[in-house]
């Protein structure tokens, strides 16, 4: 389960934070309609015994051994890319190859290979000069750069930098930008402006920000001040001393970061680059954090910046570990029941306690291990009539990337898959005794809480409920099952990227705890028998979706809003 972000967690998202993500989020939240009709009248009938059998052969000791293998210490908390996270996946494709499941990745591998690829600013060939002043990258200047780029020219600063012409505001009346370089308030509105009054997007209606209005007018560079200055600099210090992978295919040159080179400067050098104007450098920061941006003006003609910035890109691989056990039935083994979960986790971090591996063996080594388990249920049992696909997804964690590249470039048809099944943290129950509040949103020993099974086909939300009925009759809880949920679990899990291209989900969810991303995710701290329960059950329900005379029916779209986060 990855964490609540508001912003995406990017040096350059530092660096260019503005109002239009936040904006997003807030009309997403008041826009999610909650129109679930109610459940379908239950049928009940007996499970086969053959599917009973192969279910109660799921054990929670095997469940325990192969967690406290993926969950160890020398895993590293599989943060993606790594080593561990390699090593996991080479784990997973042994036992798959052992069960003789056909590998469903590249070039008849197990492996579906995701090219990862990092911006890193080169300090030291990286330079911001006033004509008898150099500065420091790191210390003196920050930018948001997905390529290397440059930029010369005399200083104008623009103030909050907007245009609303229905308000008749403009920043930079009797300001010229072309070939200078603007200094500009970053989040500060204009008076008399709200969020609200900004609508769209930057530039194409009513209004401009710093950035639209800079690139169309020719300036060279921007030098943003943001409002929340101390807190966007240490950010962006730590940011810029890491790699930050993205997924090379989803990310357009230059890193998707706009051609206009964008700084952020220290206290120090603003003090520079106003010394001698009709403001300090400190009047404009003080103001600027307060909210008061004031008016524009231009900076002394004979001061002038040069900036250049030199950026490598750092390459790594990775994988999404996929395979395919085939159906039993000549028609039907062409649509497939996919299974998942996300093997990585966060990695080495923030020691807590002298500890800083994050082993994450809830969250996910508690699904991988399940997804592996239910593998070696149906490789053992009768071959059900539909295939199933086995997908254990690198980089949820990072921001669901893995669902989101076998969803953009799927392996097996997309249109053949007629269920993703999502087991992300089902290892962790709450004790009767415990009172503790970050426990208390943890389902019990015999409860899980369940997501999206009825979004958008009635009928598999009832064949959820028939399954579990005739077989271990957990609590289902569905507190959860609704986008418009403040926490918003729907949008946090793998399957969601599935649900958005119109395949019917079911996410299994044990909720969130006390060691919930913390290095105190471990294997001990596991409830196996519940474990067992689970998994036992989300086998059978896919044994059922597998061997149904027809799929799914989806029979309600998710809503429009929530397509697309
Ligand atoms: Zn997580």
């Amino acid at each position: 389960m990855r964490r609540f972000r508001l912003f995406n967690l990017a040096l350059a998202c530092a660096l260019l934070i503005n109002f239009p993500a936040a904006r997003a989020q807030e009309a997403q939240q008041t826009n999610a309609a909650n129109a679930r009709p109610a459940a379908a009248t239950a049928t009940s009938a007996a499970l086969p015994a053959a599917s009973l059998e192969a279910a109660n052969a799921i054990t929670a000791a095997r469940l325990s051994e192969h967690l406290h293998f993926i969950a160890s210490d020398a895993m590293g908390g599989r943060d993606t890319p790594s080593k561990g996270l390699d090593d996991t996946a080479k784990f997973l494709a042994d036992n798959l190859a052992k069960l003789k499941i056909k590998p469903a990745g590249d070039d008849g591998t197990y492996f579906q290979k995701i090219e990862l690829v990092s911006f890193k600013v080169d300090p030291v060939k990286s330079s911001f000069r006033l004509p008898d002043r150099a500065f420091k990258f790191g210390e003196d200047f920050l930018v948001g750069a997905g390529r290397s780029a440059s930029a010369s020219g005399a200083l104008v600063y623009a103030g909050h930098g907007y245009v609303v012409k229905s308000k008749n505001i403009n920043a930079y009346n009797g300001l010229d930008v072309r070939d200078k370089v603007v200094i500009v308030a970053a989040g500060v509105l204009p008076q008399g402006v709200t969020r609200a009054d900004l609508k769209g997007k930057a530039g194409e209606g009513d209004w401009e920000d710093a950035e639209s209005y800079a690139r169309k007018n020719g300036a060279k560079g921007l030098i943003r001040v943001p409002r929340n200055f101390e807190r966007i600099w240490r950010f962006g210090r730590f940011m810029s001393e890491r790699d930050n992978y993205q997924v090379a295919r989803f990310t357009p040159a230059g890193g998707g970061m706009g051609e206009l080179l964008v700084v952020l400067p220290s206290a120090a050098l603003l003090d520079m680059l106003f010394a001698g104007e009709k403001r300090a450098g400190s009047d404009i920061l003080k103001g600027i954090m307060a909210g008061e941006a004031g008016e524009s003006f231009n900076l002394g003609a004979g001061k002038r910046v040069d900036i250049a910035v030199s950026v490598a890109a750092k390459k790594a691989l990775t994988q999404n570990v996929v395979g395919v056990l085939e159906g039993g039935d000549a028609k039907l083994k062409q649509e497939y029941v996919a299974i998942g979960a996300h093997y990585d986790h966060v990695g080495v971090g923030t020691a807590v306690n002298n500890d800083s591996i994050y082993n994450g063996a809830d969250d996910d080594g508690s699904g991988t291990v399940g997804v592996l388990a239910i593998a070696e249920a149906l490789a053992r049992g009768a071959r059900p009539k539909r295939s199933v696909l086995f997908v254990w997804h690198c980089a949820e964690e990072k921001g669901l990337w893995g669902s989101e590249y076998f969803t953009k470039f799927p392996t097996v048809p997309l249109k053949q898959i007629v269920a993703q099944l999502n087991m992300d943290m089902i290892g962790r129950s709450k004790q009767e005794d415990d009172t503790k509040a970050a426990n208390s949103n943890l389902s019990g020993p015999n409860e899980i809480h369940v997501i999206g099974s009825k979004m958008m086909s009635t009928e598999l939300g009832a064949l959820s409920e028939r399954v579990n009925r005739a077989y271990l009759n957990l609590k289902l809880n569905y507190k959860y099952d609704d986008p418009a949920d403040p926490n918003r679990f729907f949008f946090r899990s793998d399957h969601y990227n599935y649900a958005q291209r119109g395949i019917p989900i079911i996410f299994y969810f044990d909720g969130v705890h006390e060691d919930y991303h913390r290095p105190s995710d471990t294997p001990d701290k596991i409830d196996y028998q519940k474990m067992e329960k689970i998994t036992r059950t989300v086998f059978l329900t896919a044994s059922e979706i597998a061997n149904a005379p027809t799929r799914p029916r989806v029979d309600k779209q998710l809503p429009q809003e929530l397509s697309g986060q």
